[in-house]
């Protein structure tokens, strides 16, 4: 297997490889994403499930995110980190959070949504294409079938 990259929450209980390079990197200063964040974003790492390996278990928490559909939070259950977020609207794809991938200097964010939540401590990365809120579809199908 050729590893794209690799990640591990901050105990080493949970693993995972990706077999494929991120097909999107982005920010999300969402309010579901601050409060789970320790900041005032997520950074997500979009590959598709099919690329993924993931060893340890974790423990998922769901709420619907502000566009209605489901986002199921998954994170280490011994130390807390997050690890992956999967999202109703999009199956077959993972968003693994960039703060646990091995190789931090291989990712580049290259979008952020939900700008119209971002905080004064956390203030939006101007030089990125930002969305006032979710990314449009067409963006996201674009994205997606650019690997
Ligand atoms: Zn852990
Ligand atoms: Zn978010």
């Amino acid at each position: 297997m050729t590893v794209g990259f690799s990640g591990s929450c901050l105990c080493g209980a949970v693993t995972f490889e990706s077999e494929m390079e991120p097909m999107a990197v982005g920010h999300c200063h969402c309010e579901d994403c601050r409060k789970s964040s320790g900041t005032g974003h997520c950074t997500h790492v979009a590959v598709r499930e099919d690329a993924l390996s993931l060893n340890g278990s974790v423990t998922a928490f769901e709420k619907p995110a502000d566009s209605g559909n489901l986002v199921s939070r998954h994170f280490c259950g011994t130390c807390g980190s997050p690890v992956y977020s999967t999202n109703a609207a999009r199956p077959g794809n993972i968003f693994l959070r960039a703060s646990v991938v091995d190789q931090p200097e291989k990712l580049e964010a290259q979008l952020v949504v939900w700008t119209k939540r971002a905080t004064a401590f956390d203030p939006v990365d101007k030089k990125l294409m930002g969305f006032e809120a979710e990314i449009p579809p067409e963006v996201m199908a674009e994205m997606m079938a650019a690997e």
